[in-house]
């Protein structure tokens, strides 16, 4: 028998039976922090989760395993919800269930093979984000980290929250420990954990990550894809920070660092800001702004837009006061306005860095700055290309600048919003 959920996945109607039967509706919404109170007949109540109320119209047929909300109308089963409440496909919700549900999805064969090896990296990644982890709190070859860490007064409850990490500085530390823990070397290569050694000397190969701090990097769904990692004092590397090369699950593009750490603290504010680093995003968190996540590099992206979308409606951008910082901001907002989402841009001062002021305002004074002194992109804009020095210098070049300004105005897609703001502008 083929389902319509089945058929949209290719999941096997038995094994969303087998998910049915072992997650019931209210742990599940229990695991997702729902305050479920007693309704009587059968039912429980809530505050919806899908949209802002003071009084529970969620309610929910034990009888039945569903939910609707009399407010919003949302309604349906464990699927659903998770779909709903994650944001995601069909296929997605049901393989986070299935993982809650202990169920390994049977596919077709060849599916199931990749399916497979797909897994076996995921694993080879874990392996490494605990080994790393583990190091960094335990070895005494981590101390260099673990002073750089708290002289940026990093906790350890964060370095925890982020399950940060230090690579040991030998060659081949990872490599043979998750050799003995039974990763091969091929799906350690396939991970981007090691390389190959290719300088003619014999053919072995090394871990890709040595001496450094290192940030795991998750999906949305908090499995880790990749690592980010930084020099430590002491390293003759140039690069301040590496990534893991592109992999099957890594695409540096489409990731927004800390997302699973920020779902609810995001789902709570209806809005999420977005800074440049890592360590941005960390001391954001701990100083309990958990809606903070980080764009990884400078540019951001059409994926990042679209992952964004699907997260918040209102979205603040933070970039570094410093010349490149703002440079991103600019190639990012043209992105953004196409995209019709509703972005704000905080302007920090001359060469200050989220992390700075956070610790000089504390979180909550930080946030009700951000709110209370962003502005919309088209101000941004507008402030850079006609309000600058060079712009006011000539004619031609406030002319140029103006071009700029309407090129960016001409990219929102709706008429009206397009309307509004050429008559705030032009005059
Ligand atoms: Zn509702």
């Amino acid at each position: 028998m083929v389902t319509t959920e089945s058929a949209r996945g290719l999941i096997p109607e038995a094994d969303l039976e087998l998910i049915r039967n072992k997650v019931s509706i209210d742990e599940l919404l229990r695991d997702y922090d729902l305050q479920l109170v007693e309704a009587g007949g059968g039912r429980l109540k809530a505050l919806c989760p899908f949209h802002n109320e003071k009084t529970p119209s969620f309610s929910v047929n034990l009888d039945k395993q569903f939910y609707y909300c009399f407010g919003c109308q949302a309604g349906g089963n464990i699927f659903t919800f998770v779909q709903e409440y994650e944001r995601v496909g069909f296929p997605e919700a049901a393989e986070m269930l299935a993982r809650k549900a202990g169920v390994v999805l049977q596919r077709t064969a060849k599916r199931d093979d990749q399916y497979h090896k797909t897994l076996e990296v995921y694993d080879a990644l874990d392996y490494a984000a605990g080994f790393y982890h583990t190091y960094l709190l335990e070895d005494a070859g981590a101390q260099g980290a673990r002073e750089y860490l708290a002289a940026r007064g990093m906790n350890e409850e964060m370095q925890r929250t982020f399950r940060l990490g230090c690579s040991p500085p030998g060659w081949d530390e990872l490599l043979k420990n998750a050799s003995a823990a039974g990763h091969s070397v091929e799906v350690l290569d396939r991970a981007g954990l090691i390389r190959q050694n290719k300088t003619g000397k014999g053919s072995g190969f090394f871990d890709e990550f040595r001496g450094k701090l290192i940030f795991p990097i998750s999906d949305a769904q908090g499995r880790t894809i990749g690592f980010g990692a930084r020099r430590l004092a002491g390293d003759d590397d140039p690069a301040k920070y590496r990534n893991t090369r592109e992999t099957s699950l890594f695409n540096k593009s489409k990731v927004l660092y800390a997302l699973p750490q920020s779902k609810q603290g995001i789902r709570r504010e209806k809005a999420i800001v977005v800074v440049e680093g890592y360590t941005d995003a960390i001391m954001a968190h701990q100083a309990g702004l958990d809606f903070f996540v980080a764009s990884l590099g400078t540019a951001f992206t059409q994926e990042n837009t679209q992952a964004l979308k699907r997260y918040a409606d209102r979205v603040y951008m933070i970039f570094d006061g410093d010349s490149a910082g703002l440079k991103a901001a600019e190639r990012s907002i043209e992105l953004l306005v196409g995209e019709n989402l509703d972005v704000l841009i905080y302007p920090l001062s001359d060469g200050k860095d989220p992390c700075d002021a956070i610790a000089e305002l504390g979180g909550d004074v930080f946030w009700e700055s951000v709110q209370a002194d962003s502005v919309d992109i088209f101000d941004f804009k507008w402030n850079r290309t006609i309000e600058t020095g060079e712009a006011a210098a000539s004619p031609q070049m406030l002319s140029r600048g103006v071009k700029d300004f309407l090129s960016l105005v001409a990219k929102i897609s709706d008429k009206v919003a397009r309307r509004v703001v050429l008559n705030k502008y032009v005059e």
